[in-house]
């Protein structure tokens, strides 16, 4: 073992704090990573806040992170596929059992026995993961993506959970030239949706509560942008999309996005409020509508969305900070005040 630094919290109410932390040695098929770009997801604060307690409860401390950029600094002895010094991305997902027919079939996100980059049991040190809040981590090599040499690193990080979580669904349900859909909440994850919706080829409309976006989402690649909390401009759009993307962390009324699809159009969740969202199921049935789910992405995708914002130079647009802001930050994530993904600068953590 070997100790990192790392900014962690010790209860669901208290700041982040700078910390040491044990990484273990990199065994035979581990890559250790030098982080130098981390995300902040919303997620890391539903987990830093145990605010999903009923679903995955947060063990204590937690060091959150999984928008994961850096250099390779060590492999071992069986790693061929990468080298020191080469790019790495990690991102939600450091471990699966490789055997079952989720992981046969690429989709690692569904391995029952699958590891969680943070706050999930591991399997080496017998405590939970850590994440990217921190300088260095070590991987098992069959979860360390390649980075796309033209993509800038603080915007590549958040491709590693807001790209995939946004690339993937869409991929699935069929997100092509000729369908209109629809992105819900623009933050780290619907701004993504905007890019890939516009990038696939789709008539993409914007739903944002926040005035301020307005402009964004057109630039973003939006082909119109409906401030939801305006009724009238909501109900022009009854009855018509193919498929919505929902990416809203919190508490909203779904029911009024059901009634925009048309027949057989699905509305897919990614925003994991942590409250039950009441659905009316005559939406649904009247249109033969389907409302569903959708979780990350496994690794074979992940690295064709890095490989595709590779091609058509996606990256997310992040304001850079240092660590020792991710209190602040954190704060003006709940106000929906970030524009729109924080990336923190790990280099900051050597001043610890
Ligand atoms: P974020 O950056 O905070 O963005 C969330 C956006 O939702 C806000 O920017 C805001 O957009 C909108 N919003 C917030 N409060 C709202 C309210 N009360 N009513 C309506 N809209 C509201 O968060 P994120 O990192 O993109 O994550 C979004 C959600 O996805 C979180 O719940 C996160 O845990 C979840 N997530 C899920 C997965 C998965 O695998 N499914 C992966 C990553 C994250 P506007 O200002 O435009 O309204
Ligand atoms: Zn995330």
């Amino acid at each position: 073992m070997y100790k990192a630094k790392a900014y962690s919290v010790s209860s669901a109410t208290s700041p982040f704090a700078s910390s040491t932390i044990a990484r273990r040695e990199p065994t035979e098929h581990d890559v250790q990573i030098e982080i130098l770009f981390c995300g902040i997801c919303h997620s890391d604060l539903h987990q830093a806040r145990n605010e999903w307690k009923e679903v995955m409860p947060t063990v204590y401390p937690c060091v959150p992170g999984h928008e994961i950029v850096g250099r390779v600094t060590k492999v071992g002895s069986a790693v061929t596929t990468i080298k020191p010094g080469d790019l790495a991305g990690v991102g939600c997902l450091v471990d699966s059992d490789a055997t079952c027919p989720e992981c046969q079939a690429g989709l690692e996100q569904f391995c029952r026995n699958g590891t969680l980059t943070y706050n999930s049991p591991d399997k080496h040190s017998g405590g939970v993961t850590y994440g990217g809040y921190s300088d260095s981590i070590v991987v098992n090599e069959r979860f360390v993506l390649s980075i796309p040499a033209n993509l800038n690193l603080a915007g590549a990080a958040p491709l590693l959970c807001a790209g995939i979580t946004t690339y993937s669904p869409m991929r699935h349900w069929g997100v092509t030239k000729g369908k209109k859909v629809g992105i819900v909440g623009l933050g780290g994850l619907g701004h993504m949706g905007v890019k890939f919706a516009h990038a696939l080829g789709a008539h993409t409309v914007a739903f944002t509560t926040s005035p301020s976006k307005k402009e964004d989402a057109l630039r973003l690649g939006a082909d119109e942008v409906v401030l939801s909390r305006n009724a009238d401009e909501m109900a022009k759009h009854a009855g018509s999309f193919d498929f919505i993307l929902d990416a809203v962390a919190a508490q909203h009324d779904i029911n009024a996005y059901i009634q925009m699809l048309r027949r057989d159009g699905n509305i897919t969740m990614v925003g994991a409020p942590d409250k039950p969202l009441p659905v009316a199921v005559f939406g649904l049935i009247l249109g033969r509508r389907s409302f569903s789910g959708s979780p990350i992405g496994g690794i074979a995708e992940t690295q064709e969305m890095l490989n595709f914002c590779g091609q058509h130079n996606i990256t997310s647009d992040v304001e850079i900070i240092p660590i020792q802001k991710i209190n602040e930050a954190y704060e003006r994530m709940v106000r929906s005040d970030v524009k729109y993904r924080f990336s923190i600068d790990m280099a900051s953590l050597k001043a610890e």
